[in-house]
């Protein structure tokens, strides 16, 4: 099979990168990043390199030739090993054929660059803050922690570019755009994928500003367990460990020596977090937290955000009345496969194999301790502490 050639081409100023993909001269696809503030040389370079990790991941079914920018030994490494993690969980679920997708790269090499001396400040933390449960929740234990808390947003289709960051893309040709498309490559194979905003820039956000800030922290980011997997295998790559380690050696070889990321919510599921949401707000105040994926204002109820949220407070409404059998028949009567609802497998499996023996509270046995304490960050003992929630029996 000989693959079309794609050219990327990137396109650069202070505050903002487009990459260009060209088939023939043709613009195919078109990937956006915009910032408030200047970004510094190599903010710069880690940005351009998380779009280009963005743009390849999304569009595996051609070869790439990357123009107007030279990639260090870093910087190749880091996308080389992103391409594998995806191949590795494409070969897993539709076996070798897989190999026919491995795109070839073409790019010219640069020399290091001199790396300046970065302040690191270790008693604040970046929260990417989305007013969602989910960065509610981390805001809360970071708090408790005694951190303190720099909120940012990311932006993936306002307009107007009202918060710190934006990013987008913009299809050109819908029929060329499709065949390229990781997404296609899934779906022609009969095999699902989750591939939203599958990107690492939202994760590099306390180093993008620091130039302007004179100063780096860490990132905090409102995963759950249940969207995390310990390889490559999670539904949204850039979610998994494996993915978080990629970027982290490479802003390490980038000289930001400190930076890391860390999930305060990793040790608990969807669950949990509602669980901790009510413990601290009131069960009532639960439905303030879902952002809806249709209004913006009061939440549709029947987009599967909305049913969702609904079939988690229905559950843990139960959990916490200590009603058991209602929780099981909530879960036998929910219309829509649970894995679909919450896009992790993770979940699934856990409300599959309860039984009417197991079942106690399922915001507290949904805990893992741990998960993997260097980006928990110790933040399962302080749940465990503050809200009594217990370690999950194997
Ligand atoms: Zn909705």
């Amino acid at each position: 099979m000989r693959k079309d050639e794609i050219v990327i081409d990137v396109i650069t100023s202070q505050q903002s990168i487009t990459l260009n993909l060209l088939r023939e001269q043709k613009l195919i696809k078109q990937y956006m990043f915009k910032s408030k503030y200047n970004l510094s040389q190599i903010s710069n370079r880690l940005c351009i390199v998380a779009m280009l990790r963005w743009a390849i991941c999304e569009n595996l079914n051609a070869n790439f030739s990357i123009t107007n920018f030279s990639l260090m030994n870093a910087e190749a490494t880091y996308l080389k090993s992103e391409i594998g993690l995806l191949i590795d969980v494409m070969r897993e679920k539709m076996g070798n054929t897989v190999k026919d997708y491995i795109p070839m790269l073409d790019y010219s090499k640069k020399e290091s660059i001199s790396l300046e001396n970065r302040r690191f400040i270790d008693n604040t933390i970046a929260l990417g803050f989305s007013n969602g449960k989910d960065s509610v929740c981390c805001q809360l234990l970071l708090k408790k922690s005694g951190y303190k808390i720099e909120n940012f947003q990311f932006d993936f289709d306002d307009a107007d570019f009202s918060h710190d960051f934006h990013t987008k893309y913009n299809v050109n040709d819908e029929m060329l755009a499709k065949k390229y498309s990781t997404q296609a490559i899934f779906l022609n194979n009969n095999v699902s994928y989750y591939q939203e905003e599958d990107m690492h820039i939202i994760y590099l956000a306390p180093i993008l500003l620091s130039a302007h800030k004179g100063y780096y922290t860490k990132m905090a980011c409102g995963v759950q367990w249940d969207m995390l997997s310990q390889n490559g295998k999670g539904i949204t790559i850039a979610e998994s460990f494996a993915s978080m380690k990629n970027l982290i050696d490479l802003t390490k070889l980038m000289g930001f020596q400190n930076f890391g990321i860390i999930l305060p919510i990793s040790a608990i599921s969807s669950f949990g977090v509602y669980r901790i949401l009510s413990d601290e707000y009131g069960f009532s105040k639960l439905e303030d937290f879902n952002s809806c994926w249709i209004s913006a204002e009061t939440p549709c109820g029947s987009c599967t955000k909305c049913i969702r949220v609904k079939f988690t407070q229905d559950i843990l409404k139960t959990c916490i009345s200590g009603n058991f059998y209602t929780m099981l028949n909530i879960i036998e009567q929910n219309q829509i496969p649970v894995d679909f609802l919450f896009g992790s497998q993770n979940i699934c499996k856990l409300l599959n194999n309860l039984n009417r023996e197991n079942i106690r509270d399922i915001s507290k046995d949904l805990y893992i301790k741990d998960i993997k304490p260097e980006y928990d960050a110790g933040f399962s003992k302080i749940i465990e502490k503050e809200y009594g929630f217990k370690e999950a029996k194997p």
